[in-house]
C-alpha cells in the first residue's frame, strides 16, 4: 500500500510509533524513525532489521523542541531517502497532575512535545511535500480530545490542540495536495498504559463495547489506511480507534 513512499514517524522507537514504522515497512515504505535518544533509535532500527534485513529504515534523534534540529533532520531525510511523502506526528507524553499542584513547567513541557513539535515537524515536512507535489500528515490525537479527562488537564488540552492543527492544516494545505488527518486512539497497550494497575483497568475494559483494550497494531492499521491512496479523498478527519470506548 505504500510502495516507494518515504515516511517519517516521530516517537517511532516503541509503542504505537514502532508498530506504525513496522506496518509501513511491511507495506513497502522507506522509513526514518525519530527517537528521543540515539540509543533507543539504534535499538529500534536494529530490531526491525533483524526482522527483515531488506527493510529500508534508519533512525534520527532531533530535539523536537528545536526548530533548527527538526529542519536539519528533515534535510537529512531528503538527502538519504528523498523528500517525505508521509509524516506521522506520534511522539507524546501523558499527564495526571491535579490542577491544584500542576507545575507550570510541566504544563509547558507537555505543550512543547504534544503540540509545538507537531507544528514544527508539520512545517518542516510540508515545505518538502509542497516541493514534491503532495503528501500526507498524520497526527496522534486521543479519545480524551473529545471529552477531556478528570485529572492532568495538560494532556487533553494538548490533544484538543492536535485536532485543531489537523482540521486547520487540512484546510490550508489542500491546495498543495497535502492531506492532514488524525487518529484518536482509545486505551492502547503501550508503556504509556503500563503504569496503570490491572485493578484500575478492569472498569475501563468493562466500559469498552468491544471488550478489550487496543493494541498498537490497531492504531498502525488506521495510520496505514490514512497514509495510503485508499484515503485520497479524506482530509481534516479525526478517526476514533477506541472500540467505541467513550466515542
Ligand atoms: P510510548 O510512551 O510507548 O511512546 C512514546 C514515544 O514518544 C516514544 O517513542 C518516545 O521515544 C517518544 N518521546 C517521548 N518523549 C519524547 C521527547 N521528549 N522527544 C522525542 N520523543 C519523545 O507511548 P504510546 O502509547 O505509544 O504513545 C504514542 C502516542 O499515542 C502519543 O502521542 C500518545 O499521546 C498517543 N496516545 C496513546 C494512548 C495509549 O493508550 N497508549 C492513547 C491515546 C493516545
Amino acid at each position: 500500500m505504500l510502495q516507494g513512499k518515504v515516511a517519517v514517524v516521530t516517537g517511532g522507537t516503541r509503542g504505537i510509533g514502532l508498530a506504525t514504522v513496522r506496518k509501513f515497512l511491511e507495506n513497502g515504505a522507506s522509513v526514518v524513525l525519530f527517537g528521543s535518544r540515539k540509543e533507543s533509535a539504534d535499538t529500534a532500527v536494529a530490531a526491525l532489521k533483524a526482522e527483515n534485513p531488506d527493510y529500508r529504515v534508519t533512525g534520527l534523534w532531533p530535539d523536537l523542541s528545536s526548530a533548527d534540529e527538526i529542519r536539519e533532520a528533515f534535510d537529512t531525510v531528503k538527502v538519504e531517502f528523498g523528500s517525505p511523502d508521509i509524516l506521522v506526528n506520534n511522539a507524546g507524553i501523558a499527564a495526571s497532575d491535579p490542577l491544584y499542584t500542576y507545575r507550570p513547567e510541566d504544563f509547558r513541557k507537555i505543550m512543547d512535545l504534544n503540540v509545538n513539535a507537531v507544528f514544527l515537524c508539520s512545517q518542516a515536512a510540508a515545505l518538502l511535500m509542497r516541493e514534491k507535489g503532495g503528501g500526507v500528515i498524520l497526527n496522534t490525537s486521543s479519545m480524551v480530545s473529545i471529552y477531556g479527562q478528570s485529572t492532568g488537564c495538560g494532556y487533553p488540552a494538548s490533544k484538543f490542540a492536535v485536532n485543531g492543527l489537523t482540521k486547520s492544516l487540512a484546510r490550508e494545505l489542500g491546495k498543495d495536495n497535502i492531506r492532514v488527518n488524525a487518529v484518536a486512539p482509545g486505551v492502547i497497550a503501550t508503556d504509556m498504559m503500563a503504569a496503570v494497575p490491572e485493578e484500575a483497568l478492569k472498569p475501563v475494559i468493562a466500559a469498552i463495547p468491544l471488550g478489550r483494550i487496543g493494541q498498537p497494531e490497531d492504531i498502525a492499521n488506521a495510520f496505514l489506511f490514512l497514509a495510503s491512496d485508499m484515503a485520497s479523498y479524506i482530509t481534516g478527519a479525526v478517526l476514533s480507534v477506541d472500540g467505541a470506548g467513550r466515542s
